[in-house]
């Protein structure tokens, strides 16, 4: 090796990769990417591979694409430290990757020109292969993912943080109309969207016992010393804004174990002691809790919560470290929001770190973490509002308890001052819950420690102020504000359905993507019979494509010109899906008895996953499939009702669902419903609404027009007086024949096979205590539903109240929610450095 010429070793310029071919965004560069990757990466020659090696292929060129902007993003960030968002949340529900970020780079025809060189027609076949992550349980992950992708699309630096399930959501099965949970085993064909960077480990402590003693400055000091360790390493996710050089990141963190052997254990003999806490430390992130909105208390979920919280804050500190910046200028560069209260224990965990590792006082340190941190409401549900038993705390977090009792106690403090006497206002309010046996109440600590407490919709975030916390809206009236939620564009409209989105660019341009009140412009064309027409056959032609994904994977076929009435989400008692199922007995009913004139043609669709030990919702599941198997056997249905239930309800199938509806099913008891984005996906993609007024239901009612919106049910203040007056079932059944009818058929077992006890648990609920107020909803929603029909007969006016759904729901668009929490809650502002690296 004797060269006289020197290699040239010179960095490209900060962040951007020295050979521009190399990650060219024409088909060409593309196709190149994918030999390389398939060569080098997977080891497999281009004639010999699978539509999975193709997928893999085309995911690392692309990675590498991304990896340009998200290396110069960072530089940029380096070079010219500015306020990040640090958006803690337990869930992130991201969806399939491919397709997003071909369509943020700008690059889905170019991917598939180069896909056509393998003998691939479609992009479409490739994208199918994709499995999704699927770390959230529903509406609170996949807000997560909406946030962070309009964060990258608006330029805002930020990480996500959160946990990297081995295991995510359970995949759905129906075997005899039951669900069935499988394990997801997402990673078994390897993830390529994911950078593990075991550089960046975090060490976090569990258990063990606190010391005090006297520091070298003659303070007294608390330390801790925990019983066990837990590594996180985190595994970087890019995510790429809108057609933007802007690459956040989600940091997701793996637990390993800290040494794979005690070796003292080992050596006395214990081997099994040994492996016990390799064992234990790598199932801290091994699976996602299932339930959705209901809190378990479960001692291996706040260990979870905590490992990430507290990998996620040394991390941050650390980044400040690692550019010179001082601990205390925290609120100045990161800004800490917490996504419910799952990530809550960050307030004592920053407290921790500053007091404990970085020998802050108290006071600074409160003023730090109380500047830095955030803290969204997601629910009004008391089963949904965490708790941690006392005892399980301290036995795991003895530290975290003995600073929250010094956060109470100043807080309690300052309420005897503000009330002077009021004991009562002291138990209500106090950290700790002393009803009962002890607790720790986490929303308490989370509205304590934050800057701002949101709720995610108007008449949510009223009904956090006036109901959930009053006394703290009272005390600190500043602090409480509204965010009303929103659901990203590019996924939901742009990818999800190509056929309105050529429409649309067709007829207003492309800006809507990413200025959805552009949409508004749609409204010129409100009485035009010609383009109210073919809307409706783009309505069509994607209905059609979800009917044979229905053919394919329940065998049920579907006539794509009926009324795609369509209800999926989490099956829960609240959203009411056994209120939606009555109804369509009712509607069987008046088709056997002949009365079914003027009434529209439906296939009915319901989708969504139970929680495994949520008893009363995997019968609701069972329920739907009793009736489907019943309705689509009776040949009177032929062509006028048909009953669907799609099973493994996920953001794959949702991509299908929500552009393929006529009619979106949002009818939660009222007060019940923080906000939903369901609805929003819906009312985008031009599907009209039957709703109850709760959470954002309102808001999009207000939007399109009370004319647009099919309105029943309850408020909020009628629920509740029927509850104060006592509310009896009977009283609203005894006034209806047909729902009396619809009970009789279900109890005499006529949609399960004869077996008159298999629904009963089911009619006991709902004509005993009705908690959800199903029965009092029941006739307004089917007058609602006739009003549904009858519009449906005018098929023109209904594309245009269609088109009016899509055109006024701009408002809707996470870059509109993200907006407000830069302005009103976070503080921050875009990336001020221009990244230049695209060719484009
Ligand atoms: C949007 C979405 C949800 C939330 O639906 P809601 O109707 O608001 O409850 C749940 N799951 C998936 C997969 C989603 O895409």
């Amino acid at each position: 090796m004797t060269s006289s010429q020197p290699l040239d070793l010179r960095l490209p310029t900060p962040g951007c990769y020295n050979d521009p071919e190399r990650a060219g965004l024409d088909a060409k560069s593309v196709f190149d990417g994918m030999t390389e990757h398939l060569f080098f990466t997977l080891g497999k020659l281009a004639p010999t591979a699978s539509r999975h090696d193709l997928y893999m292929a085309l995911s690392y060129a692309v990675r590498d694409r991304l990896m340009m902007r998200y290396l110069a993003t960072t530089e940029a960030m380096r070079a010219h430290p500015q306020k990040s968002v640090a958006y803690l949340s337990a869930e992130f529900l991201i969806g399939p990757q491919l397709n997003n970020n071909l369509l943020n780079l700008g690059i889905q025809q170019e991917a598939e020109a180069a896909l056509r060189n393998f003998g691939i027609e479609s992009l479409q076949q490739i994208l199918d292969v994709e499995e999704e992550p699927g770390l959230g349980n529903g509406g609170l992950g996949r807000l997560a993912a909406c946030y962070m992708e309009s964060l990258a699309s608006l330029k805002i630096p930020a990480t996500g943080y959160g946990i990297r399930y081995e295991f995510g959501i359970f995949d759905q099965l129906i075997r005899d109309g039951w669900q069935v949970e499988i394990t997801d085993k997402w990673l078994k064909g390897g993830w390529p969207w994911e950078l593990p960077q075991p550089d960046e480990a975090c060490f976090v402590g569990f258990g063990g016992r606190t010391e005090s003693y006297i520091d070298d400055k003659g303070s007294y000091r608390s330390r801790w010393i925990p019983a066990e360790h837990a590594i996180g390493i985190p595994h970087d996710v890019p995510v790429l804004g809108y057609r933007v050089n802007i690459c956040d990141r989600l940091r997701l963190w793996r637990a390993d174990a800290t040494e794979s052997f005690d070796f003292y254990a080992f050596n006395i003999g214990d081997y099994y002691g040994a492996v016990e806490e390799k064992v234990g430390s790598e199932t801290l992130s091994k699976v996602l809790y299932p339930n959705d909105g209901t809190d378990e208390g479960r001692r291996l979920r706040l260990k979870q919560q905590h490992f990430f919280v507290s990998c996620s804050l040394q991390d941050m500190l650390r980044s400040l470290d690692n550019r010179g910046l001082p601990v205390e200028d925290f609120p100045k560069y990161w800004t800490v929001q917490l996504n419910d209260t799952h990530p809550a224990i960050a307030v004592a965990e920053l407290m921790r770190l500053l007091i404990d590792d970085r020998h802050m006082d108290w006071d600074k340190a409160w003023d730090i973490t109380s500047r830095s941190v955030a803290y969204t409401n997601h629910t009004l549900l008391p089963e949904a509002l965490e708790k941690w038993d006392l005892n399980l705390f301290s036995s795991l977090l003895p530290r975290h308890l003995e600073l929250i009792y010094e956060i109470n106690r100043r807080f309690l403090q300052q309420l005897r001052l503000r009330y002077p006497g009021n004991d009562a206002i002291q138990r209500k309010l106090s950290i700790i819950d002393e009803d009962g046996s002890k607790a720790v109440r986490m929303a308490h600590l989370a509205t304590i420690g934050a800057h701002h407490v949101n709720g995610v919709a108007a008449l949510h975030s009223d009904l956090v102020k006036t109901d959930l916390l009053p006394e703290f809206a009272e005390l600190w009236p500043e602090k409480f504000t509204n965010v009303t939620n929103g659901v990203t564009p590019r996924r939901w409209v742009a990818l999800a359905n190509p056929e309105l989105s050529t429409l649309l660019n067709e007829h207003i341009g492309e800006d809507w993507i990413s200025n959805m009140e552009n949409l508004r412009k749609l409204e010129e064309r409100q009485n035009d019979q010609g383009f109210l027409e073919h809307w409706g056959n783009t309505k069509l032609s994607v209905k059609r494509k979800l009917a044979s994904y229905i053919h394919r994977n329940t065998g049920v076929l579907v006539d794509p010109s009926t009324l795609f009435d369509v209800q999926v989400k989490r099956i829960h008692e609240y959203k009411r899906q056994h209120l939606n199922v009555l109804q369509v007995i009712t509607q069987y009913l008046r088709i056997k008895n002949g009365q079914a004139d003027g009434m529209a043609p439906r296939t009915v669709i319901f989708g969504g996953k139970a929680a495994p030990g949520y008893y009363m919702a995997k019968l609701i599941i069972r329920f739907i499939n009793g009736i489907a198997e019943t309705v689509n056997a009776d040949p009177d249905m032929d062509g006028r009702l048909r009953v669907v239930f799609l099973p493994d309800y996920n953001v794959k199938l949702g991509e299908q669902v929500y552009p393929a509806s006529d009619l979106s099913e949002q009818i939660s008891t009222a007060g019940k419903e923080a906000s939903g984005t369901g609805n929003m996906k819906f009312a985008m993609n031009g599907a009209l609404t039957i709703g109850t007024l709760d959470g954002a239901n309102v808001e999009i009612r207000e939007l399109v027009g009370a004319e647009n919106f099919f309105l029943f049910g309850k408020t909020v203040e009628e629920i509740n007086d029927l509850k104060r007056s006592g509310y009896n079932p009977g009283a609203f059944i005894n006034a209806m024949p047909e729902l009396q009818e619809a009970l009789r058929l279900i109890e005499m077992g006529h949609f399960s096979n004869g077996d008159s006890e298999l629904f009963r648990p089911l009619l006991d609920n709902l004509t005993g205590h009705d908690p959800f107020f199903v029965m009092a909803d029941f006739a307004d929603y089917l007058r609602a539903q006739e009003a549904v029909s009858l519009a449906w007969t005018d098929r023109m006016h209904w594309n245009r109240m269609s088109l009016l759904n899509t055109a006024r729901t701009g408002f809707f668009s996470s870059d509109r929610s993200i907006g407000e929490y830069c302005e009103n809650i976070w503080n921050v502002g875009p990336l001020n450095v221009d990244i230049t690296c695209d060719v484009r």
